[in-house]
């Protein structure tokens, strides 16, 4: 087995195509030397080792014997040596998975560096205050590293051997009178150095190894030992990456940032990662080392005019300061892009006027530039249609139809503060300090904003959790606006007026104070921060030209129809703008709700005899005309289904002493008697019970007066010259007579109302089939009907026999102990209830092959479930007006995997 890959003088042993073995740095850093690129040498130790050390507990034997080696060819390429004493080779060891988890892997950078290397590093650079610095920078990643996190030491909040030493650090820079780290000197820093190694034995019980080989290999080692750390693995499962994948960790010479002004470091995007403009776009800093931009300590400049925000228009751009250098850099940033068709994240630090590319992957970006990129992507003829509607994902889509802050109400707000807008949107919540009150308020079923100095991996939970991030320090790039961005999540990050103090609980800033629980505002997408609350508003997407593009792309490749649920003529619109094309249920249970409409219905309900009930049900029918016209009318020509009356009764009888008694007046008995009418209406299980097309049969005037107004309001379209498309629905179908008794009450209705408004009409009658009996015996039901409409939602509930409504209390143990994947009332379940679905489908069409076939539970709008339903061959999906456009492009994504064989 090969455990070590080389990479340098512009050879590699690996390519990007070895992700799974090298990693995605590991990978791409090989891909780079061969691309010609300037990359500093290295190796890459494979993710199998990782996977050997997770089993065995130990490396391979010959591990040790091949780090040597590539050991060995490293230092002849950098013509230095690790461990020398006179010309001393220093490395870096980062980790690397297959995915990119920002931040949630280690990085230890100046390794090599001890009290035998130090003297021989200073007579070769002439500058002994540089040595001290990265030594101290070692020493403070090492012990937070390898000693503490690795070692699995769990300090308290804010008591970590980092914080610890950073505090130390201040204190020094008080007792010295000093403002900046680059006032330190090279005393200080020695000074520093000795008391931060006292501070780790004292603190961890360990001693800082002051020997190459020690440092190496502990490097090594916390790379992979991080792999099963507690922030890894809550990463992993947020991210569904599988434990089985390990890291690999890379090896690679240094370079450093921060050996004067000729020196610096940087982050930087291919393309602007929040709007998505084909703009370079990144941040630097000058005489600084690696992490310091990600890490969000000082405030990086801008990169060029473009990456300049209003909060930074004066900071210092690299074209202008290094111009020569900039040049290099763009043209490396198009090399790559053009190579990997894809938008890069890149970081790169320039050694004494040289630059080296340290990394490249694909960039993390929100919703709208992953549409605007993918659109323009196509445009630019750098990808092909079906890579760019890959390119997109459901939760992208999701997050630019986030609400923004209503325009009008911000304009009228005070300002509290403001820093980089770097998550979109806008989010109104109360304030917390720290990632586990943020987890345990949000449980609360509070709204919270987590404000913290910057965050990081341990926070990962909390973020989650919340509803935007505010951060005091950091920029664009660092890991609150990485892990926001990836997940599309409301952020502000470097508001550098903030002084928040987690100890108290509390922030300052511009002489407010503001405590835990209060209220607090942020727009994501323009970086500014508001006290109180601030109402949201619908997003217009209407003005997004690229997801218009990307929407008919999707439109162009998808073989399934989207339809919608919504049962008022207002979200009817929203859904037709959405792109909906029908309604695929229209659920007329919440229209009886109304006030003027509910006492009839409760009358209708309680009614003693047939009589009594006709009455009642037909004063309904020009309330149901009303709202069926005003559906039809909105969603015309495109088809509406109206369910009939599907819900158990009981759910609309009174529960309150005083509508009881409104009701016995209305009806002229006693309250005793309603009661005892209603107690006779009480049943144990009531999903289970009196409800679907059951109520249809017992009380047949129910589906006649629904009949009724479905086809006098088409008739009265077709006389308005509208061109409406009823499809009446069945509810609860088990077995094909209920839905031939209900189909004869439908059909004489029609042709009533035809005879009656002299008004021909077409109109179909179909059914859910929501029930595992109903797929069984859909051979019988399908010669019946004309179309059938999945209820998803129903046919889990009775499949597992898990109550829709009760599965909470028990789902999260489900979850937790990996019993289920993942909640089936959210995603089909392919495996049982899908089978079902199946069965349904083939039964359906071989006995009736123009049977049209959708499906209306909840399942329409989740992503992977329209994969299934597109590969069964389903006409259409129905879902949410919010989930339509993620159904398009789910919908076109499933014929793409389709086409490409990859399904
Ligand atoms: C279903 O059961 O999937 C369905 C769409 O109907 P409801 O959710 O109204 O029961
Ligand atoms: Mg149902």
């Amino acid at each position: 087995m090969k455990h070590i890959y080389i990479f340098k003088n512009g050879k590699a042993d690996g390519s990007a195509s070895d992700k799974n073995l090298l990693g995605g740095k590991g990978a791409n850093l090989a891909e780079m030397t061969n691309l010609g690129i300037p990359v500093p040498p290295g190796f890459t130790i494979s993710t199998k080792v990782c996977s050997y050390y997770m089993e065995k507990g130990s490396y391979p034997e010959d591990l040790t014997e091949k780090v040597g080696e590539a050991l060995t060819k490293i230092n002849a390429a950098m013509k230095q040596e690790f461990g020398n004493r006179d010309n001393p080779l220093l490395l870096s060891v980062r980790s690397g998975a297959r995915q990119s988890m920002p931040g949630m892997m280690e990085t230890v950078l100046n390794i090599g560096l001890t009290p035998e290397t130090i003297p021989g590093l200073i007579r070769k650079t002439q500058d002994k205050r540089f040595v001290y610095d990265a030594y101290r920078r070692l020493i403070t990643m090492y012990a937070d590293v390898v000693m503490e996190k690795a070692a699995g030491i769990e300090a308290p909040e804010g008591r970590g051997i980092r914080k610890l030493l950073d505090e130390k650090l201040e204190e020094l820079k008080t007792s010295e009178g000093i403002i900046s780290d680059s006032q330190l000197t090279s005393e200080n820093l020695m000074t520093l150095c000795e008391e931060y190694k006292l501070l780790i034995q004292s603190n961890l019980g360990d001693e800082f190894p002051d020997d190459a080989q020690s440092q190496l290999w502990g490097g090594i080692t916390a790379v992979f030992k991080s792999w099963n750390g507690k922030r890894a693995i809550s990463y992993r499962n947020i991210e569904h990456i599988p434990n089985e994948w390990g890291t690999a960790v890379n090896v690679q010479a240094m370079v450093f940032g921060n050996m004067g002004r000729e020196s610096a470091t940087g982050v930087a995007f291919s393309r602007n990662p929040s709007t998505g403009e084909n703009k370079f776009y990144g941040e630097w800093l000058q005489n600084a080392q690696g992490e310091d931009v990600v890490a969000g300590l000082r405030t990086p400049n801008p990169l060029n005019e473009a990456s300049k925000t209003s909060a930074g228009s004066d900071l210092h751009t690299l074209d202008s300061v290094m111009p020569d250098i900039y040049v290099k850099l763009d043209q490396i940033q198009n090399k790559l892009e053009k190579h990997y068709k894809e938008m890069q994240d890149i970081e790169f630090t320039i050694q004494n006027n040289n630059l080296w590319m340290l990394q490249t992957r694909t960039g993390k970006r929100n919703g709208s530039a992953a549409v605007r990129i993918a659109v323009e992507m196509v445009e630019e003829n750098l990808i092909d249609e079906k890579t760019a509607l890959m390119r997109v994902n459901a939760d992208q889509l999701d997050e630019i139809m986030h609400p923004m802050l209503d325009e009008k109400a911000e304009r009228r707000a005070d300002l509290l503060t403001s820093g980089l807008p770097a998550g979109p949107g806008g989010a109104s919540g109360q304030i917390v300090f720290s990632a586990d009150d943020a987890e345990s308020w949000h449980k609360d079923g509070k709204r919270v904003i987590l404000v913290r100095n910057e965050t990081s991996p341990e926070d990962v939970h909390g973020m989650y959790a919340s509803e935007a991030i505010l951060t005091s320090r950091g920029g664009m790039t660092s890991h609150a606006a990485l892990v926001a961005r990836g997940w599309g999540k409301c952020c502000v990050v470097g508001c550098s007026e903030l002084i928040v103090s987690i100890q108290k609980k509390s922030l300052l800033v511009n002489g407010i104070t503001l405590k835990e629980g209060d209220w607090l505002t942020i727009n994501g997408s323009s970086g500014k921060v508001y006290p109180g609350q601030i109402p949201l508003k619908d997003v217009n997407l209407g003005d997004n030209k690229y997801f218009k593009k990307l929407m008919k792309m999707a439109d162009r490749w998808r073989k399934l129809g989207i339809r919608t649920n919504v049962d008022s003529p207002t979200d009817a619109i929203k859904a037709r703008n959405f792109g909906a094309e029908g309604i695929g249920l229209c659920r007329t249970e919440h229209m009886f709700f109304d006030p003027k409409r509910i006492s009839s219905m409760r009358k209708m309900i309680v009614a003693k005899n047939k009589n009594e009930r006709r009455k009642a049900i037909m004063k309904l029918l020009p309330h149901q005309k009303k709202d069926f016209y005003g559906i039809l009318k909105a969603m015309a020509p495109h088809p509406v289904t109206i369910r009939l009356l599907d819900p158990p009764l009981h759910e609309f009888l009174p529960q309150e002493s005083d509508q009881m008694e409104h009701l016995a007046s209305d009806l002229g008995i006693s309250t005793n008697e309603l009661k005892e009418r209603i107690d006779n209406l009480h049943e144990l299980n009531p999903m289970l019970g009196h409800r679907g097309c059951r109520l249809g049969i017992s009380f047949p005037e129910i589906t006649e007066m629904q009949a009724r107004a479905i086809f006098e309001a088409t008739a009265q379209l077709i006389l308005e010259n509208e061109l409406p498309l009823p499809e009446v629905m069945v509810p609860l179908v088990g077995s094909v007579s209920e839905f031939i008794h209900q189909r004869k009450i439908i059909d004489l209705e029609a042709e009533r109302v035809q005879k009656e408004l002299d008004t021909p009409f077409k109109y179909l009658v179909g059914t859910m089939i929501e029930l595992p009996r109903a797929c069984a015996t859909a051979n019988e039901i399908a010669k019946k009907v004309q179309f059938f409409s999945f209820g998803t939602n129903d046919l889990t509930q009775t499949t597992f026999g898990f109550s829709r409504d009760d599965i909470g209390g028990f789902l999260p143990d489900y979850l937790e102990q990996q019993i289920l994947t993942h909640d089936p009332f959210q995603s089909i379940d392919q495996k049982g209830v899908g089978v079902l679905v199946k069965m349904g489908v083939e039964k359906g069409r071989g006995v009736n092959k123009n049977l049209k076939i959708g499906i209306c539970g909840e399942h329409g709008g989740d992503p992977e479930s329209i994969h299934f339903f597109h590969k069964t061959k389903f006409d259409y999906v129905s879902c949410s007006p919010f989930r339509v456009p993620i159904a398009r492009l789910a919908a076109a994504q499933a014929e793409v995997i389709n086409v490409s064989g990859n399904s």
